[in-house]
């Protein structure tokens, strides 16, 4: 029997007792995994285990593939209209509202971000997200054909079968809502993999989903460790799609996987190491308001963190004075606490990481802003620590550090700042900070990025596709571009009368 997660939680923000059965999800059920074994669940604020939870084996992917299969041909693919599927996705959301502040407790507690960060961004995003693919759900259709011949030709976007879901640990419920929403949307059923760091929320949204009345097996949930369950989902020759959030290194393990096994349609949501270029003319203080923004917000563990910052030479001075000021005042501490901006990272294995990071580039001589520590002296807190002097060849610069530190960088002009932005293996996200329209434009344009802000940052919504260029990624999540992910197009040809 998998045990029950009870915790009793007493901040301003969040008072009472949640208690709910843990375990693997499969054809609506509960269950140890096939081993027994289990995964502890740590609190990154002070390193002590939360609970534990069953892991997941391949064997258990192998149950949860044919749950998933065999609702796909009985109660959901094609068998469940769009109206049907709109309206269980509605009631979902609706449990995701009443429950929103669980959820977002529940998110501070396993990952370390902030309660409010998690109500008014993740939870808040989560329930946009699967409320816009409701709404889609009765919508995704096909198109009519005019071809020379006497024959009626349309397509059909039919949903793909059983489609995998492997998703990080940096916004756990976002990314399961970013993966679940197009795919029902859609009509496909789901065998997901949450991060073995933050496997709460999933599970606590799997109670939602039996709750709402989806009919079991179209939702698959196996916690468990990547290289087993996520491998096991890669490369399982009934698994016909896979999505996956996730390090570039591991992307590559993904695609690798679907090649040589069935070849299935595969999606890819990776890493960056976003520039974020601010011009003489840009407004200062904004500038430095969204730049701490950029890079700091959910302590650095953003996809799209603005890493690279580049300053135009005129005003380089007066930001980097205001920067630092402005990231003195940024309190790190207590994810519950009212005020508190940062939480800790989210594991050890990241905060060692991290500050080896913060390690190389002072061995490499760029120099120490501000930060450049730990804070406190239990659990996984790092200040938030800004670099000057680097050399652009030095690992600070190039790779993606997934935690809350930044380089400034100065820069003469448009092509030398287009240059530097651009000379990354990532694509992701890139931000231009100037009051001049057409500079703003024309600097959007050039940068190599699937998405480009003017004058802000980390700004997404539910109905504006996101994704990466270069190593960043394969395909787009979110907004009407995500469902082609979740769809296989079948031509119809239906002949009116021409004979042989
Ligand atoms: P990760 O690649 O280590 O793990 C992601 C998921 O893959 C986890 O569930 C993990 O268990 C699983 N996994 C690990 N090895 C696997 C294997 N061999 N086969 C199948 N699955 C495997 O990434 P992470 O540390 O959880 O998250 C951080 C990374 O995610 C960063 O690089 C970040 O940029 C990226 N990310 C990208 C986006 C985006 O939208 N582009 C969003 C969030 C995070």
């Amino acid at each position: 029997m998998p045990s029950t997660f009870t915790h009793e939680f007493n901040a301003s923000a969040f008072k009472g007792k949640v208690s709910f059965s843990t375990g693997i999800f499969i054809n609506g059920q509960f269950q140890d995994g096939s081993d027994k074994t289990t995964i502890d669940v740590i609190n990154p604020t002070n390193g002590k285990v939360i609970t534990s939870v069953s892991e997941g084996t391949a064997k258990d992917v192998d149950a949860a593939v044919d749950a998933a299969h065999t609702a796909f041909e009985t109660t959901w693919g094609l068998h469940a209209p769009g109206t049907k599927r709109s309206m269980l996705m509605s009631k979902l959301v609706a449990l995701m509202e009443k429950h929103a502040d669980e959820l977002a407790a529940l998110e501070a507690l396993d990952n370390g971000k902030t309660f409010n960060w998690a109500r008014n961004a993740d939870v808040a995003g989560s329930i946009d997200c699967i409320r816009y693919y409701a709404g889609w759900a009765d919508k995704v259709t096909g198109q009519t054909q005019e071809t020379t011949e006497d024959k009626l030709t349309y397509t059909r976007h039919e949903p793909i079968g059983v489609v995998g879901q492997i998703i990080p640990w940096n916004f756990p419920l976002l990314m399961m809502a970013w993966k679940l929403g197009p795919a029902l949307a859609c009509g496909n059923t789901i065998v997901l993999k949450p991060s073995e760091f933050t496997p709460l929320t999933a599970i606590r949204m799997c109670h939602l989903i039996n709750e709402a009345g989806f009919p079991p097996g179209v939702v698959n949930v196996i916690t468990g460790y990547g290289g087993s369950v996520g491998n096991a989902i890669s490369s399982h020759m009934k698994v016909d799609k896979v999505a996956f959030t996730g390090s570039t290194l591991v992307g590559r393990k993904i695609m690798e996987a679907a090649a040589k096994s069935n070849l299935k349609n595969v999606t890819l949501e990776l890493g960056g190491k976003s520039p974020n270029i601010i011009f003489d003319d840009a407004d200062i203080e904004q500038a430095v308001n969204w730049a701490a923004f950029g890079i700091f917000w959910n302590h650095g563990q953003t996809c799209c963190a603005g890493s690279r910052i580049y300053v135009q030479e005129g005003i380089y001075d007066e930001f980097l004075k205001r920067f630092t000021e402005k990231t003195r005042t940024l309190k790190v501490g207590d994810p519950f606490a009212p005020d508190t901006f940062q939480g800790p990272q989210v594991s050890e294995v990241q905060f060692n990481r991290i500050m080896s990071y913060i390690e190389s580039g002072k061995a490499a001589g760029a120099k120490v802003e501000v930060g450049g520590e730990r804070h406190g002296s239990e659990g996984y807190f790092i200040k938030p620590t800004i670099f000057t002097n680097a050399d652009p060849s030095m690992k600070i610069v190039q790779e993606e550090i997934f935690g809350p530190v930044g380089v400034v960088i100065k820069f003469k002009d448009e092509d030398d700042v287009i240059r530097q932005a651009n000379d990354t293996v990532y694509g992701l996200a890139a931000a231009v900070f100037t009051q001049n329209l057409n500079r703003a434009i024309t600097t959007a344009h050039r940068l190599k990025a699937g998405t480009a802000w003017v004058n802000c940052v980390n700004s997404l919504n539910s109905n504006v596709p996101f994704g990466g260029f270069k190593q960043s990624g394969i395909g787009r999540e979110l907004g009407e571009y995500a469902l082609s992910n979740y769809t296989s197009v079948k031509a119809v040809h239906i002949n009116l009368g021409h004979r042989m």
